[in-house]
């Protein structure tokens, strides 16, 4: 399978979370927020405007997914968007939704004494 490894980076050139999820949240988060971006859902929910939707696409995110993307207000995004992980299921999902190929860690590949080999030197 194709794959990219998670670093911190890779969002910066992603942006699929933000435009594939409802990002829903505790109503009271929303009290920090910039005005006039968050929607409310029910007495105590509420979302990015843009991600309640059937093509979501949080309205704090710019720049072309996939491509550079930034998120408008990332000190004051709520505890949904830091939940997503870079190569966590939830983002795989997304990315995938997107067209965008897996991110997957890759285990270290020890050095090994293999007994079927001749020492060199
Ligand atoms: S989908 Fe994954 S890589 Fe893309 S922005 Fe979200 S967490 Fe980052
Ligand atoms: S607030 Fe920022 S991190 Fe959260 S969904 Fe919107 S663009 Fe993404």
């Amino acid at each position: 399978m194709l794959s990219q490894i998670p670093t911190q980076d890779a969002c910066l050139s992603c942006g699929a979370c933000c435009a594939f999820f409802r990002v829903s949240f505790y109503w009271a988060e929303g009290e920090i927020m910039p005005n006039d971006v968050v929607e409310e859902l029910t007495p105590v929910y509420a979302c990015m405007k843009g991600t309640n939707q059937k093509n979501p696409r949080c309205v704090m995110l710019s720049g072309e997914i996939g491509q550079q993307v930034s998120c408008s207000m990332y000190e004051q995004r709520s505890s949904s968007c830091k939940e997503v992980q870079a190569g966590d299921a939830q983002c795989n999902k997304a990315r995938s939704a997107h067209g965008l190929i897996p991110l997957i860690e890759i285990e270290p590949v020890l050095p090994s004494n293999d007994e079927d080999f001749d020492q060199v030197c």
